[in-house]
């Protein structure tokens, strides 16, 4: 998570991310959850970044959490339809 804020440009996930945490935190972590789940659940043997992928591998990749963290984001369009107004605020 705090290495999303290290970046040097503008990272919109990572705005998104900010958004969905402070604004829908239930929905976050239950998205999360269920993108976990699938990405765990598609990678066989290996991990995105090409490591054997184990369930202490998992909880500690920073690549396999990324790919959790865009799916569960993708999980959540529609809140950014909903929430039109207050989003493009809280961007700038
Ligand atoms: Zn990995």
């Amino acid at each position: 998570m705090e290495q999303i804020y290290r970046k040097q440009v503008r990272d919109k996930k990572a705005e998104k991310l900010a958004f969905l945490q402070k604004y829908a935190m239930g929905s976050w972590l239950k998205a999360r959850q269920e993108a976990d789940e699938e990405v765990s659940n598609e990678l066989s043997m290996f991990c995105v970044c090409g490591s054997l992928c184990t369930g202490l591998h998992e909880s500690y990749c920073q690549r396999f959490k990324e790919k959790v963290n865009t799916r569960a984001i993708n999980k959540l369009k529609h809140l950014w339809k909903e929430n039109r107004v207050v989003f493009p605020k809280y961007l700038k």
